[in-house]
């Protein structure tokens, strides 16, 4: 769906279709130029980064594994919990592998330096972080992620791949929700 059929449920737009895809390309081209002549897993966090990861993955030219794995941090506030769980584990072994971690936000950071934590203790050769948004005002926890998208203000966003309540997830734009939606 598109932002422009809804005006008033954004304050704004951040990034349009075009502005991401360019940015996912350029990406793509660091991690080929970064992991050439190794193996690649790519592990996805549910469900925010399914549409990245979608992209994201057929930008690279290279072969990869892919797997998934879901934590929950959010609920269905806008604040984060500090609580992590295992929602969904990955399939795969990846003793050896190495790992990349495709994020959809950082936040406080909490989730991932869980994650990365739990990732390591299982005899991944490396693991790295590739992050959509960072929103570096609000880091608690210090998490250094190896590839960033777009560094963002300190708002509530939505879109492409990222919910509020579950919804706007499959918003094309990037935008930041208007207060009256969760207030
Ligand atoms: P953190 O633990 O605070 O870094 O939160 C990370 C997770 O919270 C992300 O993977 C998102 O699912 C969610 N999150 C954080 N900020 C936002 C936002 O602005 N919009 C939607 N989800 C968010
Ligand atoms: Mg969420």
């Amino acid at each position: 769906m598109d932002a422009q059929h809804m005006p008033s449920d954004f304050s704004s737009v951040l990034f349009d279709e075009p502005t991401l895809l360019a940015r996912i390309e350029e990406l793509a081209h660091d991690v080929e130029r970064d992991y050439e002549g190794r193996d690649l897993l790519l592990v996805g966090v549910l469900k925010g980064a399914t549409v990245l990861l979608s992209d994201f993955s057929r930008a690279l030219d290279r072969h990869v594994d892919i797997e998934w794995m879901a934590v929950s941090s959010y609920g269905s506030g806008t604040k984060s919990s500090g609580v992590v769980r295992i929602l969904k584990d990955l399939d795969a072994d990846i003793t050896g592998r190495n790992v990349l971690v495709v994020e959809d936000i950082l936040d406080s950071g909490l989730t991932l330096s869980w994650l990365l934590g739990n990732l390591r203790s299982r005899g991944a050769a490396t693991v790295e972080v590739l992050t959509l948004l960072r929103k570096p005002g609000a880091a608690k926890v210090q998490v250094d992620p190896r590839y960033i998208g777009f560094d963002i203000p300190n708002e509530f966003v939505v879109g492409y791949g990222l919910d509020y309540a579950e919804r706007y997830r499959n918003l094309r734009q990037i935008a930041v929700l208007a207060p009256h939606v969760y207030a």
